[in-house]
């Protein structure tokens, strides 16, 4: 059966690691019909927007989309691509693993971490206005509503990965009525998960103890701002963003895309690190239940990275995205034979 996928280069260093990301895809064999969408700073003068209709409309139709990253203006100008999708299309949950693997260079070995993060509300609701010349108000938003969508998600999601316990983090003893919410509705989720371990953590306290003892941790459930921040944390802790995918989920679409950004300063160089995205491919192999091409295309990942031979520049190597990307290809078709 051939799927259909939506892909969305996206800007900046986006186009390069979609075109080596779907070579690694093709090597496992399953055959996908990709359905190309334009979105981001480059379309701007060609549509008046950053986020064309056709493309909300394809994700909407194939149910699921791969995606590159895609320039937010800082301060001024339009509003976030990212954001804005997904919100559009009611992608609740944000999934950010973050594993070590050998070859990578980190200050930690075992880790083995999976921030769920709420994708909706909170300070990213865009509630934000001016109060005269001098002072401007930004609104965080918590409901019982996204509280528990994403609260059940991280419980369900632990037991069906066979993961141990969650972490909520908050903020709840300054922010009372929001981050008190965001706990109230944990708790209560939790009490219906007997089988999970559950806990939560103050941020800042979270922070130190990430850094200190990552191996203590397993599922992270936070707020969209805390999840934000954490994840990219999470990355550093495994050696980077050249190696940490995401997955955005709703009730009936997903989109997949790295956590790190356009890299526009590598933009064109053929020289950033396609593993995330490659990675969250992986993710949308087993999201589509597509088992055994997502392991055979995680472990070649993970072979390739491990041998050190064809990696780039940020893993220590001096090989491009499209001979990174042909690598874990050639290593998929080995594995499977
Ligand atoms: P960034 O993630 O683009 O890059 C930060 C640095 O991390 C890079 O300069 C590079 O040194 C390194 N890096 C990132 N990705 C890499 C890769 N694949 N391989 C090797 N090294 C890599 O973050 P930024 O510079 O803060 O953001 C650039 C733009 O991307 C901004 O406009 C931001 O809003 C946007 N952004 C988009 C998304 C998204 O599309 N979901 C996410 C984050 C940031």
């Amino acid at each position: 059966m051939n799927y259909r996928i939506t892909s969305i280069p996206g800007d900046g260093t986006g186009p390069e690691i979609m075109a080596a990301t779907k070579v690694a895809v093709a090597a496992t064999g399953v055959e996908i019909d990709w359905v190309d969408v334009e979105a981001g700073a480059d379309v701007m003068n060609k549509y008046g927007t950053p986020l064309p209709q056709q493309v909300l409309d394809s994700v909407r139709e194939n149910k699921i989309a791969l995606k590159g990253p895609i320039t937010t203006p800082v301060g001024s100008g339009f509003r976030s691509v990212n954001v804005a999708l997904r919100k559009k299309l009611g992608l609740y949950a944000n999934l950010r693993p973050a594993t070590s693997m050998a070859g990578v260079r980190s200050r930690f070995e075992d880790v083995d971490l999976v921030v769920v993060r709420e994708n909706t509300e909170d300070l990213y609701s865009g509630v934000e206005h001016n109060v005269g010349d001098d002072a401007a108000e930004s609104i965080k938003i918590i409901t019982r509503k996204a509280s528990s969508l994403i609260c059940r998600f991280a419980f369900e999601y632990a037991r069906k990965e066979g993961r141990k316990k969650v972490t909520a983090v908050h903020k709840a003893n300054i922010l009372k009525l929001s981050d008190g919410l965001f706990l109230e509705v944990a708790r209560g989720v939790a009490a219906e998960y007997s089988d999970i371990e559950f806990e939560d953590r103050i941020v800042d306290n979270m922070c130190m103890q990430l850094v200190q003892k990552p191996e203590r941790y397993d599922v992270l459930l936070c707020p969209n701002l805390y999840g934000d921040i954490l994840s990219d944390l999470c990355a550093g802790l495994v050696g980077g963003l050249g190696v940490a995918p995401g997955a955005n989920i709703g009730e009936d679409v997903s989109v997949f895309e790295p956590v790190h950004g356009s890299a526009p300063k590598y933009a064109g160089q053929d020289k950033v690190n396609p593993t995330a995205l490659i990675l969250s491919a992986v993710l949308m192999l087993r999201h589509i239940e597509e088992k055994e091409a997502a392991d055979a295309l995680y472990q070649a990942v993970r072979d390739v990275i491990g041998r050190g031979e064809t990696v780039t520049y940020d893993l220590g190597g001096t090989a491009g995205t499209s001979a990174m990307g042909e690598a874990i290809a050639r290593r998929v078709r080995e594995i499977s034979g």
